[in-house]
């Protein structure tokens, strides 16, 4: 794994691509600044890795474009030390940005081959989270209450065991919709327990699938 120059280059002109488009959070940009997103490409697609587009990763799944995940990350504010769940591992590259941006990450994959990969590859960066093979719509009841939770998938409903496990005064960003278009919803559970919702703008996921994947059990 080698973070050239070049690749540092192509990173700096990412984030300036970012700011243009609307993203300001600093610790969000310096993050992604950081971060080698090439080493989260699929192989054949590491020359793409500083264009601010989705990607095939494998299993028919997708390393979220650049824009969302800085988007989602804005509208989720981590911040160190906070206990974050995340629903879709994929490559895990947005699980290094919030990993980067000093939280303690949980985050629950459906396919094992996306998170046995996922785990080597962090591992190797360096970082230490905690990753699961299983099914996000059930969440990691182990291991709640969550300050935040984030999901990279598209959801057709919030899940009600996610927002069981969401600690009172957290938040959670979700796209709810169906497979044409989703919207960015921000929820807040209020110190009471009561939730507050925000749409904030449309946009296309791959499918939150109900149930683990159980095929390709030795990938
Ligand atoms: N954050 C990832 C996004 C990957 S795409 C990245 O930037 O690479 C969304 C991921 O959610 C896919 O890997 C998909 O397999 C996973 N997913 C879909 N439904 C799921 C579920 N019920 N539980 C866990 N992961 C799920």
């Amino acid at each position: 794994m080698i973070d050239s120059y070049k690749h540092k280059g192509q990173r700096k002109k990412l984030i300036k691509e970012l700011r243009s488009k609307g993203i300001s959070d600093e610790k969000v940009l310096e993050a992604m600044e950081r971060v080698p997103r090439h080493f989260f490409m699929e192989s054949g697609f590491e020359q793409f890795a500083y264009k601010d587009q989705a990607f095939p990763i494998s299993k028919g799944q997708t390393i979220s474009q650049p824009y969302t995940v800085a988007y989602q990350t804005e509208l989720l504010t981590p911040r160190k030390h906070e206990k974050i769940l995340e629903i879709g591992t994929g490559s895990g590259y947005q699980t290094a940005i919030l990993l980067e941006m000093g939280a303690k990450v949980y985050s629950i994959e459906r396919y094992r081959e996306l998170y046995l990969r996922a785990k080597s590859l962090l591992n190797e960066m360096g970082y230490q989270p905690y990753l699961f093979y299983g099914d996000g719509y059930k969440g990691q009841p182990t291991y709640a209450p969550y300050d935040k939770i984030l999901v990279t998938a598209g959801a057709s409903d919030v899940p009600r065991e996610l927002l069981d496990q969401l600690q009172n005064g957290g938040k959670m960003v979700i796209p709810v919709g169906d497979q044409f278009g989703q919207q960015m919803m921000v929820i807040e559970k209020t110190e009471q327990g009561d939730t507050e919702k925000h749409n904030r703008g449309s946009f296309i996921f791959v499918p939150l699938i109900p149930g683990k994947d159980t095929n390709n059990q030795n990938p």
